[in-house]
C-alpha cells in the first residue's frame, strides 16, 4: 500500500497556500496537495482530498456519475410518531412572550 495519494481535487494546485509551493526559485509551482495516509484518514474521504474544498470541486465536476453508483429513484422513509406541538408562554415585566415547539421522535425499528 502506498504511503500517500496525491489529492483528487481538481483544483487542488491552483488554491494559493504557502505549503503548496514547490519548485526552485525562478520555476515556482503551486501543487496539488499530498496526503498521507492513517488511521485518521483511511475510512473518509480525507483519504483522497486534503480539504472539503477540494472534495465539493471534485463531487461537483463527477456528480453525474458519482451519482450512478447508487441512484435514488424512491425517497427513504423514517417512521416517527405523531409530532408533539406545544405552546410555551412566559410572562415578563415587558410583556408575554409566546413561542411553539415540535417534538419529532423517531420510532425504534431496530428489532424488527
Ligand atoms: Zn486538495
Amino acid at each position: 500500500m502506498s504511503e500517500h495519494y496525491w489529492c483528487h481535487g481538481p483544483k487542488c494546485h491552483t488554491y494559493v497556500t504557502t505549503d503548496r509551493v514547490r519548485g526552485s526559485k525562478g520555476s515556482k509551482v503551486l501543487r496539488t496537495r499530498k496526503i498521507k495516509q492513517d488511521a485518521w484518514n483511511e475510512k473518509t474521504f480525507y483519504k483522497y482530498f486534503c480539504s472539503n474544498s477540494c472534495y465539493n470541486d471534485f463531487a461537483n465536476a463527477n456528480i453525474e456519475r458519482i451519482r450512478l453508483v447508487a441512484p435514488r429513484n424512491e425517497p427513504l422513509e423514517t417512521p416517527i410518531e405523531d409530532p408533539v406541538r406545544e405552546k410555551h408562554t412566559h410572562n415578563y415585566s415587558f410583556g408575554e412572550h409566546t413561542y411553539y415547539t415540535t417534538t419529532i421522535k423517531k420510532i425504534d425499528t431496530s428489532m424488527e
